[in-house]
């Protein structure tokens, strides 16, 4: 696992170190090449513009949960990334990667198979608990253990801001 520490960029006289939002990303396969899907969303996640991934998980293997029976297992991770774009503009760029790398939700059970599931965590300070289409922190992340080993992994420091 490679860690780079966010407050490391800008240091010294005169130097102005801006930070964005450091968002924690959930990333979840279970259909097709999963570590390609992953090893891909990674990538693209990282030439969205106004965002810089910082720290990337290991990819866990995991058995699912909940959804139709027998789904093939999943790969998961989690990726810290500072950004510099709105909760919600961050969520369109995550799904336009899901759709890239091949997901129809249009023909999807819940919780079903997919090639890539990619949900945000938890963005900074955000609280968002309004609208369904984005919710902040994530509103199951406590209770998976696919999503709290990665996350424990690359940012055990993480504070969820809701609880
Ligand atoms: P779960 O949310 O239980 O992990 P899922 O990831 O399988 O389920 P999706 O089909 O990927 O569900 O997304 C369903 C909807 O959840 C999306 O349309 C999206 O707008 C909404 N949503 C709400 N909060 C978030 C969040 N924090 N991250 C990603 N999507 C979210
Ligand atoms: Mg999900
Ligand atoms: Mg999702």
């Amino acid at each position: 696992m490679r860690s780079i520490e966010p407050w490391a960029s800008g240091n010294g006289a005169g130097s102005v170190a801006r930070m964005g939002t450091l968002a924690y990303i959930a990333m979840g396969s279970n259909l097709g090449d999963r570590g390609e899907t992953l090893m891909r969303a990674v990538k693209m996640l990282s030439e969205i513009p106004g965002v810089s991934v910082r720290r990337l998980s290991q990819f866990m293997r995991t058995e699912p949960v909940g959804g139709p029976e027998d789904q093939p297992p999943y790969l998961n991770a989690a990726v810290e990334a500072e950004v510099d774009l709105a909760p919600r503009e961050l969520l369109a760029a995550l799904q336009d990667i899901e759709r890239q790398l091949g997901r129809d939700r249009s023909k999807e059970k819940r919780w079903g198979p997919r090639t890539c599931d990619l949900d945000i965590l938890m963005m900074g300070e955000t609280v968002l608990q309004d609208e369904p289409e984005l919710i902040l922190p994530h509103p199951r992340m406590h209770e998976r253990t696919f999503v709290l080993e990665p996350l424990a992994a690359i940012a055990p420091e993480a504070v969820n801001p809701a609880s």
